[in-house]
């Protein structure tokens, strides 16, 4: 696979680096760097798109802000890539409008934008499901009796925050793990933002915590923590299912609510973030946090 990439400012260097340390480099037919000061509104973005771009099969972006996305198409274009990724770290970077005029004008390619970059699993693109075997949602195996023995990494996010969790919860007790992996997120540090997006009512940052504690819980086969609906007082079919169109990893792309046969809300305790905000929501208060072991089939 023949990967271009675009990158800019911290964010976009530090995922570079690490995709090419875990094997990626070979794979990487260019990096153009764009600034990291281009004003967030651009009327002539044609000016920065590169004097020469090798044929790619797949465009990864990352780290642009603003109107400055709108250059990923035309390289695409210009490369012969039919298959784009652009992931998303802080809400600032590409609003949902942005995002529609990108795709737009580009409707010959695939264009996805994961939510954080960690939230990426297969679409049914070639190129962007030969990345995402490797790259995106974190997945593990996990050997475990009351302590967590050895873990492999099946699937790292692209920062390689997985690998460094996986070395740090090897020996601690196999109930803590989930809520040991988000901490160790944190330290590695994660450098996704810590401001709420307004789209999905959350902080990216929280989003990234979700999406490792759910590897984790589903390599152990239990949770420890979720939400849960109390379907006596569930009145889904009065209520406009608030609790899923606010839950965060709903709006990211995850089934963690739905609706069962009875058209009341279930939730995935594989893959519920805790952050309450369900529980705010229901207006029917159907909803509470249970602490005890969730098993996971
Ligand atoms: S607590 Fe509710 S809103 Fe939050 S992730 Fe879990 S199901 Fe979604
Ligand atoms: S749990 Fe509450 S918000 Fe969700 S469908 Fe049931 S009544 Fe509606």
């Amino acid at each position: 696979m023949k990967l271009y990439v675009i990158s800019s400012g911290k964010y976009g260097s530090r995922i570079v680096n690490s995709l090419a340390e875990m094997g990626l480099a070979s794979s990487m037919v260019g990096l153009e760097e764009i600034p990291d000061d281009l004003p967030e509104f651009i009327d002539d973005f044609q000016q920065y798109v590169p004097k020469s771009i090798p044929t790619a099969d797949l465009i990864l972006a990352v780290g642009l802000f603003g109107d400055i996305n709108m250059i990923v198409p035309i390289i695409a274009r210009q490369s012969g890539a039919k298959s784009v990724i652009i992931p998303i770290h802080d809400p600032a970077q590409v609003p949902p409008g942005l995002q529609r005029e990108i795709e737009e004008s580009a409707p010959e390619v695939k264009i996805v934008f994961p939510k954080p970059f960690c939230s990426l699993e297969p679409v049914g693109d070639t190129y962007i499901d030969k990345f995402a075997r490797e790259f995106g949602k974190p997945k593990l195996e996990i050997e475990a009796g009351n302590l967590i023995r050895k873990v492999k990494v099946l699937r790292t996010a692209p920062c390689g925050s997985t690998h460094y969790i996986a070395e740090n919860i090897e020996g601690i007790p196999t109930e803590e793990a989930e809520q040991e992996a988000g901490n160790k997120l944190h330290n590695y540090p994660c450098n996704a933002s810590m401001a709420t997006d307004p789209v999905v009512g959350d902080t990216i940052l929280h989003l990234a915590g979700y999406q490792v504690k759910e590897a984790v819980r589903r390599a152990v086969g239990f949770a420890m923590k979720s939400a849960v609906v109390d379907p006596e007082t569930c009145e889904a079919d009065e209520c406009q299912h608030e609790c899923i169109k606010h839950c965060p990893q709903v709006q990211i792309g995850m089934d963690t609510v739905t609706l069962n046969e009875e058209e009341q809300a279930v939730i995935d305790p594989a893959s519920c973030g805790c952050c309450e905000i369900c529980i705010q929501e229901c207006p029917y208060g159907s909803i509470e946090m249970e602490e005890k072991k969730f098993i996971i089939e």
